[in-house]
């Protein structure tokens, strides 16, 4: 059983009273653990995972085991509605910050000459950069990190960044 309830007005595709369950749909199982990402915003560790599964780890190695579950770096997992983008950046070891959160936030436009494959993102103080593919800018501090959330920091600290960012005016 989830402890937190699935709230229906944001997810409708749950069965529930009064919203019974379509054909195919298979809502316990290993799949339950996209929901609880969900729930969680996303992106969450393996901790509160099992903690919102009331520690089912059996449930969660097999999830794991059957492609059921999208392991971003270790101990971390995104739902299937995490952005690329946002997932690149928690694999290296934040959430999108800067010019890239910006994009996310929809201030600018992917196609902005500022935009490269770069990855802006956002790391507190005891953070650790994770190698990756992706060419990445990190912007340090604990409150900007903690400004947003997984996914973004703040609208209010990215345009910050950018004013600020020398890789974002070259
Ligand atoms: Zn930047």
């Amino acid at each position: 059983m989830l402890r937190r309830p699935i709230d229906p007005a944001l997810h409708p595709e749950v069965p529930g009273p009064g919203r019974p369950a379509p054909p195919g749909y298979e809502f316990a199982g290993f799949r339950r653990f996209e929901l609880v990402l969900r729930q969680l915003g996303g992106i969450a560790s393996r901790r509160e995972l099992l903690a919102a599964t009331d520690g089912d780890e059996t449930s969660f190695w097999f999830a794991l085991h059957y492609g059921y579950l999208d392991r971003v770096r270790t101990g971390w997992y995104a739902a299937a509605t995490v952005p690329p983008d946002a997932r690149a950046a928690w694999a290296a070891g934040g959430p999108l910050a800067c010019v890239s959160a910006l994009v996310h936030h929809g201030v600018l436009d992917p196609a902005d000459h500022r935009i490269d494959g770069t990855l802006h993102i956002a790391l507190g103080r005891g953070g650790h950069r994770f190698v990756t593919d992706r060419p990445v800018v990190a912007h340090w501090g604990d409150e900007d990190r903690a400004s947003g959330t997984r996914i973004a920091v703040s609208l209010e600290t990215a345009l910050r960044q950018a004013r600020w960012c020398a890789s974002a005016h070259q």
